[in-house]
């Protein structure tokens, strides 16, 4: 018997296939010209069980594996690096497996997306409060860890949804299964804290861009949704970037969400809000030329919501701005954002500003508040300087969105958008790259790195050479035959 047939005595033969027709929808992922590399097979494991056996059959062939979830990383991340990749599709792993309403936590398997999972959540007055990425629509809870992801909701009030993470079960790259967080005790029979036992090894596994085992089932925070939001809309009319700023430190000094109930904070530079107003994406914003912050605050209170709306609008309306609304009509896109959950809709306009025939390459860093204007103005500079290159490569850079997070930072959307014409790859990688370490050396950090921001990581030499030492030492313990998403991070 061979890798394959061993594969399909694991799962069956309906979830393992080595077809072209199947093997080649995984080589594909949201950037345009990275390699489209067709793994040589592809298999979707339904528990944690087949998982491991898998894993242990592609040690004994020597195969390298890359766990996959809804595939839409934009870095590369979910699409093989080597074409003997045996690619585990893990959203057949979609199952709930416990909603605790007394202790607040829920326990899936990771293949399983976001707004199916808040779906059921919200019958029953809850959400994850962190609501994933902004792709939530389809990516899995796995993925998201993978990444640290957030943006898709809840940001500002909840973080990222790394730090609502509880409890974790991986697959190492031995075939072992481990169980993190207050599991670790084997008398502990529901996961429900993570810091337990000894260090935090559960960290080791979240934001690790798939490359220190398989997660196949997390324990999350839950929270009582509040029944009551409401959020207002600013277009700001000067100097867009430093009033942004100044209107975010002054509510965060106001006690955010803690006293303000914010839960989102999104900043839009004027570049982008002139792409959505060119293209009518939101027309009711009309020929607006400047920048445009929005957010939501929610409540339990309709009085405390009143009372922080108002403390909220009262700030904003220092900093040269004029609000857009207060209805949807006139611009306010927040009951939309909110009331009907297009914070999982709000990017894919985004993406589509340059037309059908262009992509993302998306650069995604996080930066303190304090700095995050200084920041901008160095990427817009790039971006003059850049000029004729970008304009050769057929690409163009920009800035698409700020994303409040909930204690002091920020992430910055930005990247390049370019076609796929193959004679314009390799200098839209080469943009691509140099737009990272730019972001990289100005002092901010990257969370989803996908295979092209791991290898600036280690090539730009960003990294500090005792913690990459560290973290080899690490992935040979958990994988030491490197099979798992190996070429990553250079591994
Ligand atoms: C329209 C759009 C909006 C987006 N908005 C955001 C955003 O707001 N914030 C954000 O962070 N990202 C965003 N993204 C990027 C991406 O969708 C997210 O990072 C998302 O969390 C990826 O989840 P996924 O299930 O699709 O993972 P995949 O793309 O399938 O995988 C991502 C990484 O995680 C690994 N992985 C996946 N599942 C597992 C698992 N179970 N065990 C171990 N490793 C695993 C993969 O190997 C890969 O390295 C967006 C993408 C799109 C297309």
């Amino acid at each position: 018997m061979g890798l394959y047939d061993e594969l399909v005595k694991i799962v069956g033969n309906k979830y393992c296939s080595d077809k072209d027709f199947i093997c080649v929808a995984y080589s594909r992922g949201l950037d345009p010209c990275l390699p489209e590399i067709i793994p040589q097979i592809a298999i979707r494991p339904e528990s944690t069980e087949q998982v491991a056996e898998i894993i242990k059959v592609a040690n004994k062939y020597n195969t390298p594996i890359l766990p996959r979830g809804g595939g839409c990383g934009l870095m590369g991340g979910s699409k093989p690096i080597s074409k003997d990749t045996l690619l585990i599709d893990l959203t057949r792993m979609d199952k709930i497996i416990d909603i605790d309403e007394e202790n607040h936590t829920v326990t899936v398997q990771c293949g399983i997306n976001w707004s199916r999972l808040n779906a059921v959540l919200f019958d029953k007055g809850f959400y994850t409060g962190n609501m994933g990425p902004g792709s939530g629509l389809n990516a899995s809870i796995g993925g998201g860890l993978s990444h640290h992801s957030g943006g898709g909701g809840g940001c500002a009030k909840y973080g990222k949804c790394s730090e609502n993470c509880i409890g974790l079960e991986v697959v190492l790259g031995t075939g072992e299964v481990i169980r993190l967080g207050s599991q670790e005790n084997r008398y502990v029979e529901k996961p429900f804290v993570r810091l337990a036992l000894g260090p935090d090894l559960m960290g080791i596994f979240l934001g690790d861009n798939g490359i220190m085992g398989i997660k196949t089932m997390a324990t999350m925070k839950i929270y009582p949704k509040p029944p009551y939001f409401s959020g207002k809309t600013f277009y700001i009319k000067e100097q867009t970037y430093e009033n942004a700023q100044k209107i975010v430190l002054e509510m965060k000094k106001k006690g955010w969400s803690r006293e303000l109930g914010i839960y989102d904070f999104f900043f839009t530079p004027p570049p982008a809000v002139m792409g959505i107003t060119t293209d009518k994406l939101i027309e009711t914003w009309g020929e607006i030329k400047g920048g445009v912050i929005f957010y939501v605050t929610e409540a339990f209170d309709e009085k405390v919501l009143e009372r922080n709306s108002e403390i909220l609008a009262s700030i904003a309306e220092k900093y040269s701005t004029r609000e857009l609304g207060p209805s949807a009509n006139e611009g306010n896109i927040t009951d939309w954002y909110y009331g009907e959950q297009g914070h999982w809709q709000v990017y894919h306009p985004l993406f589509s500003i340059c037309g059908p025939n262009y992509f993302a390459c998306t650069t995604e860093v996080i930066v303190p508040v304090s700095r995050f204007p200084e920041i901008l103005y160095k990427l817009d500079k790039w971006e003059e300087e850049k000029y004729e290159e970008l304009l050769d490569a057929e690409a163009e850079a920009g800035t698409s969105h700020i994303v409040m997070l909930n204690h002091n930072s920020c992430y910055i959307g930005s990247g390049l958008t370019a076609t796929t014409d193959e004679d314009l790859k390799e200098e839209v990688i080469r943009l691509w790259k140099e737009q990272f370490e730019l972001l990289l050396k100005a002092g901010g950090v990257i969370y989803m790195c996908g295979q092209i921001g791991s290898q600036v990581l280690v090539d730009s030499r960003i990294y500090d050479d005792r913690f990459y030492n560290f973290l080899k030492k690490v992935k040979n313990l958990v994988d030491p035959n490197n099979i798992i998403s190996s070429g990553k991070f250079r591994f």
